[in-house]
């Protein structure tokens, strides 16, 4: 923690996971200088917690930090298997621990506060933002903020699944998989009742994929499910 608060800066970031670690990053790559950042978040991101795999068109800023991507999928059902070029777009796999390192490096050089602590409301007078922690207490104050915290949907959709995955990742003693191609999506899983289930291959290299099995429904599945 930060020793006498409220801590005065230009940008605070509320919430320092994925979104937040990529605006540092995108800081210190413009060679910002001079800002005064703040952090605050009980939880200091570190490691490899999750990976993140998504779309985009190949020669963005993340390519030096990927862990693969391909060109090309498969998508399986009981009836068959169709191969899909991507091209223009990509299908990419970025892991957290590179992503947490490159924002540390950015919130080194630009010398940020960290704020070890979770925020609360925010107020905003029209000229600073007050971030205040659950009780009431100021925190920072801030020109700018962004707030990345997780939320609810201000409403509920007509319907709302949950989203179940396990992943592993599996090592082959011989060549096995296809590095240019994903396996997006394998709907030969059981399907629920009410849902719908599938599987994924994702992998990086001729002997070793994530696999993951992902099941969305209405209800919390346990272990057992
Ligand atoms: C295992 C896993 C795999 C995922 N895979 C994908 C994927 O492939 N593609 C995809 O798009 N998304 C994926 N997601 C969803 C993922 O949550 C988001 O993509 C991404 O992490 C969102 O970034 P974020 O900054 O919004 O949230 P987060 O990275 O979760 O960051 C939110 C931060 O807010 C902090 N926080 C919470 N409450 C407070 C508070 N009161 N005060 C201050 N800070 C607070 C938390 O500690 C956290 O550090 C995955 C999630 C998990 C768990």
């Amino acid at each position: 923690m930060h020793a006498s608060f409220p801590v005065d800066v230009d940008l605070a970031l509320v919430g320092g996971g994925g979104a937040a670690s990529l605006v540092l990053a995108a800081l210190d790559r413009h060679d910002v200088t001079g800002l005064r950042v703040a952090v605050v978040d009980p939880v200091h991101k570190r490691g490899q917690d999750r990976t993140w795999a998504f779309w985009g068109l190949p020669g963005d800023d993340l390519d030096p930090l990927l862990s693969a991507s391909w060109s090309q999928v498969d998508v399986v059902t009981p009836a068959g298997r169709r191969v899909l070029p991507l091209d223009p777009l990509r299908y990419a796999m970025l892991r957290s621990a590179p992503v947490y390192d490159r924002a540390a490096e950015a919130e080194r050089r630009l010398d940020a506060v960290r704020v070890g602590a979770p925020a609360g409301e925010l107020h905003d007078d029209g000229e600073r933002v007050t971030v205040r922690d659950p009780d009431g207490r100021d925190l920072v104050r801030a020109g700018w903020v962004l707030d990345s915290r997780p939320r609810r949907p201000s409403r509920p959709g007509r319907t709302s699944w949950l989203q179940h995955f396990r992943g592993w990742w599996l090592a082959a003693d011989r060549p096995t998989f296809d590095p240019q191609r994903a396996v997006l999506m394998d709907f030969r899983t059981p399907q629920p009742r009410r849902g719908v289930s599938f599987g994924y291959v994702l992998p990086v290299d001729d002997r070793f994929a994530l696999v993951e099995y992902t099941e969305f429904g209405p209800e919390l599945l346990d272990d057992a499910g």
